[in-house]
């Protein structure tokens, strides 16, 4: 199979390609990314999550159609959510700025596959540039936030998958854009040393994924994210365990 838009986010493309979100799955829980890819298990689409959808919405020119599938956006009154009123301010700010709109003007939602270490891969860029630049667009609470997400990880495979299709190794910039009550919004390139580490980690720990994910090799439960303590059963433990004073 190969992905396109109406089955990227569709389960045989998860079982036959990895994305960086599956990989980051991994590297978070081993079981609990096993659990998304059999379907048994679905992280909750908090309202928080869908505002960075609705902002890639509108920059895909399919903001219509996601208003039409997410009605949890509305109030019972029919008016927008508080989150999504700032979505639409957060648009309509960056949206008169030249140079950002700039990087946000290459072809939406390009999606391209490879072999990469072994195992293939899908990616989904948000604007690409050919021949110039790969962007991706954040809604992030505030900068600060922006590290703890792990981008590199993501301009790292997007610049490689991008290079093993066309030739061609391209900067990756994060277009980003805050949520505080007054918006702030840079573009900030990802240094390409920061990219060639975070590449040579992904090559480090993408066998054993690979193995866990064909069921050679079990998967390791972290148990202490929100899949492993639905599915444990209780254990006795020392009191003294949890410290206190
Ligand atoms: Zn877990």
């Amino acid at each position: 199979m190969k992905p396109n838009d109406s089955n990227y986010h569709g389960q045989k493309a998860n079982k036959a390609y990895f994305s960086v979100s599956q990989y980051k799955d991994f590297m978070k829980c081993e079981a609990m990314a096993m659990a998304k890819i059999r379907g048994e298990y679905k992280q909750p689409m908090t309202r928080a999550l869908l505002v960075g959808s609705f902002v890639d919405a509108y920059f895909e020119g399919t903001l219509k159609q996601f208003m039409d599938e997410h009605p949890e956006i509305f109030t019972k009154k029919e008016a927008l959510r508080a989150e999504f009123k700032k979505a639409n301010e957060i648009i309509a700010r960056v949206k008169r700025d030249e140079l950002f709109m700039k990087f946000m003007s290459g072809e939406k939602q390009k999606i391209l596959t490879a072999e990469m270490f072994g195992v293939k891969w899908k990616i989904k860029i948000d604007s690409y540039c050919e021949g110039v630049c790969i962007a991706d667009l954040k809604v992030v609470r505030n900068f600060k936030s922006i590290p703890f997400w792990r981008y590199d990880i993501q301009g790292a495979v997007y610049q490689e998958i991008t290079r093993i299709n066309t030739g061609t190794r391209l900067p990756f910039y994060l277009a980003a854009a805050t949520k505080e009550k007054v918006t702030d919004f840079d573009i900030f390139q990802i240094p390409q040393d920061t990219l060639d580490f975070a590449l040579s980690e992904v090559s480090g720990n993408i066998e054993r994924y690979a193995a866990v994910k064909s069921g050679e090799v079990e998967p390791a439960p972290c148990g202490e994210c929100d899949y492993c303590k639905s599915i444990k059963s209780a254990g006795i433990r020392s009191y003294n365990e949890l410290g206190g004073i």
